[in-house]
């Protein structure tokens, strides 16, 4: 073992999505940090699409940039499809969605731990946590080997008790092909961790030359570069692919409801994890949607030199033959060759009602939690996690208090407010309708709302940060100059602007934008900004409203809910609301509003109950 795993302040268990941005976080903000995975070669593996981002994961891959991650920059690096979804709609549900060279994914991620200093990689799994006096000691390897470290950010994904079912085959693995982690669970359980069962899948993959492309709609990707990272040069790193879909039909649907008996989800009855909602398997929409005779099948290449394509929305877990037929009734499939027939994993959970918003367990000091062990499902929520528990990890190893994202400032607080006060009960992916304040939390202006945060606790360095305010700058100056000058009655497409208007009117209009006035607005701006003046002016009406929502928001925000509280001795509340808030324990009285089943009545006896309690100590002092 090196010395300097030896002298590790944060250890990470797990090298996926949440685990390397907490890594990366942890040594970044100067704490010494050992990442400990099964395999480092297999670092930020893309287990199933190789999308990342889209509706709503787009916005948390932009936060996860702003506040200093690493997820956008390392997406950048080998985006091989980019696309913006919802251009149509509003600025508030815009978002890109790329589509990662998965090596390629796999490589950057190997080489940005490699040149993080402070950052030792170990290889191993880790089976037992030691735990004295209700605070985390050290990680125990398979094999005996002792990492000890005050701070263990768990990010072992679905690891965890992990089996894959294919139609009668089970096998005890985390993933395709690798070994779970088993001890670790029993190692939560004897600590009083609650542990729950949820399951996944992923689709088979297809020979990419096997494919007859004339019968498919092609998706071609976005003419001019997008990227994530505000960093990034507006460049796409390498060749851009397009995409095709093709829709399933009678015989594909008649082969699943045949073969429903073999299916470790149904018939063979061998799952008993509950499955993603928003990602359900071909077996579910077919026996659930049996109304609609044919689903969307997305074709996505998953590299630029890998032999495969990825056959989204199209998961199963029924028998490999069974899988290859149903293939064979797509359009333009009949001669497929299918060089990995898909999967569904089941893994273990801890209900993430365990954790403060800091993402450290509440129960034993200096354990945090964070991706799919919290019962999510996606890499872009493993990383915001990821990001957030590595922050608080290095943050309590330098004696600092604990960043915790309110649900006005990102998704990722809203995301993380929702797993610590509402709990999952399926694989909880990130909607927009999730957030309440999503015309604020918009893709574009991420570093408005977290760059200072991320410049605070030190992970925005002063390249980042002086091109922050130059853009901020810009942005403002555009914004100012588009509200005072008047282009006077002109015509700009088919409207017609009144005598007096400015810049700022024409652009507040709905059929006008940023490239219509681009020659009015200052030579300097770049395209980028001028759009963002394009949303700041368009969207000012409803930000505004959603502006006073937040302040109403923050005053039961600011209502904080002492964490010693006796709930039971409230005896104003009723017993569901006693029983609910003792369990959850809400730091604040907003966050006992949000707990499902806690009644407004219960809410204002609460209010009542903290007002009484702060005039009496004010009293006794
Ligand atoms: C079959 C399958 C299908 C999926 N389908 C979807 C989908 O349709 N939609 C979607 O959004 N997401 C899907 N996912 C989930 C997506 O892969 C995860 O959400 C995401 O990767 C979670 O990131 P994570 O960092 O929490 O864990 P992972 O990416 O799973 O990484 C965990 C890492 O921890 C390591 N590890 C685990 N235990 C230990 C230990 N004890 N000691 C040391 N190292 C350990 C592993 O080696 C691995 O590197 C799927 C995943 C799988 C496996």
């Amino acid at each position: 073992m090196s010395a300097r795993a030896d002298d590790a302040a944060v250890i990470v268990v797990g090298g996926g999505h949440a685990g390397v941005e907490a890594a990366l976080a942890a040594a970044r903000l100067g704490v010494p940090t050992v990442l400990l995975t099964g395999d480092p070669q297999r670092v930020c593996t893309l287990a199933c699409n190789p999308s990342i981002g889209g509706s709503a994961k787009g916005q948390l891959v932009r936060e996860i940039d702003a506040l200093g991650g690493a997820m956008a920059r390392m997406t950048d690096r080998v985006s091989l499809h980019a696309r913006f979804l919802n251009e149509s709609k509003g600025p508030s549900v815009r978002a890109l969605r790329v589509l990662a060279d998965k090596p390629g994914y796999v490589r950057v991620a190997a080489e940005t731990i490699a040149a993080q200093p402070g950052l030792t990689v170990v290889t191993g799994m880790g089976e037992d946590l030691v735990v004295e006096g209700g605070a985390v000691r050290a990680v125990v390897l398979a094999g005996g080997t002792t990492l000890r470290a005050p701070n263990v950010v768990l990010a072992t994904g679905t690891f965890l008790g992990g089996k894959t079912f294919r139609g009668d085959e089970v096998r005890a693995e985390g993933r395709f092909g690798e070994p779970p982690a088993v001890g670790l669970s029993a190692a939560l359980a004897r600590l009083g961790l609650p542990l729950g069962r949820l399951k996944t899948g992923t689709p088979p993959r297809v020979d990419r030359t096997s494919l007859d492309l004339r019968a498919t709609i092609v998706q071609p990707p976005s003419p001019a570069p997008l990227t994530f990272s505000y960093a990034s040069p507006r460049a796409f790193a390498g060749e851009q692919l397009p995409c095709w879909i093709v829709e399933t039909n009678e015989r594909t649907h008649a082969l699943v409801r045949e073969n429903l008996h073999r299916s470790p989800l149904y018939g063979l009855d061998l799952i008993r994890g509950i499955g993603p909602r928003y990602c359900p398997s071909i077996e579910d929409k077919v026996v659930k949607f049996a109304h609609n005779p044919t689903h969307q099948v997305f074709v996505e290449p998953e590299g630029w030199d890998e032999p495969t394509f990825y056959i989204g929305g199209f998961s199963t877990s029924l028998p490999a033959d069974v899988q290859l037929a149903m293939l064979r009734t797509l359009p333009g499939f009949s001669d497929v060759v299918m060089l990995r027939a898909g999967y569904a994993v089941e893994y273990d959970f801890v209900p993430p009602t365990e954790l403060d918003a800091s993402l450290e367990t509440r129960r034993i000091a200096g354990l945090f939690h964070c991706g799919q062990l919290n019962g999510t499902s996606g890499y872009e929520e493993a990383a915001a996690q990821g990001l957030v528990a590595g922050i608080n990890a290095a943050r309590r190893a330098q004696g600092r208090d604990a960043l915790r994202l309110s649900r006005a400032s990102s998704y990722i607080g809203v995301m993380i407010d929702d797993l610590v006060t509402r709990g999952v009960d399926e694989p909880y992916r990130m909607l927009t309708s999730r957030a309440e304040h999503r015309v604020m939390l918009r893709h574009d202006n991420a570093d408005l709302r977290l760059t200072p945060i991320g410049r605070e606790i030190g992970l925005v360095d002063n390249a980042a940060w002086a091109a922050f305010e130059d853009r901020r700058d810009a942005l403002d100056a555009g914004v100012r100059h588009a509200e005072r000058t008047r282009v006077g009655s002109a015509r700009i497409g088919r409207t017609v602007l009144q005598a007096g208007s400015t810049i700022a009117d024409a652009l507040r209009r709905p059929d006008i934008g940023a490239a219509d006035v681009r020659t009015l607005l200052p030579a300097a701006i770049d395209d980028e900004v001028a759009t963002r003046i394009e949303i700041e002016i368009k969207m000012e009406g409803y930000v505004r409203r959603g502006q006073a929502a937040v302040d109403r928001a923050a005053r039961d925000e600011a209502v904080a809910v002492p964490a010693d509280l006796d709930f039971d001795a409230v005896t104003a509340l009723s017993r569901e609301g006693r029983e609910k808030l003792g369990r959850v324990r809400p730091r604040t009285l907003g966050a006992a509003a949000r707990i499902p089943g806690i009644t407004p009545t219960d809410v204002a006896l609460l209010g009542v109950h903290l007002h009484r309690r702060t005039l009496a100590a004010a009293s006794s002092a």
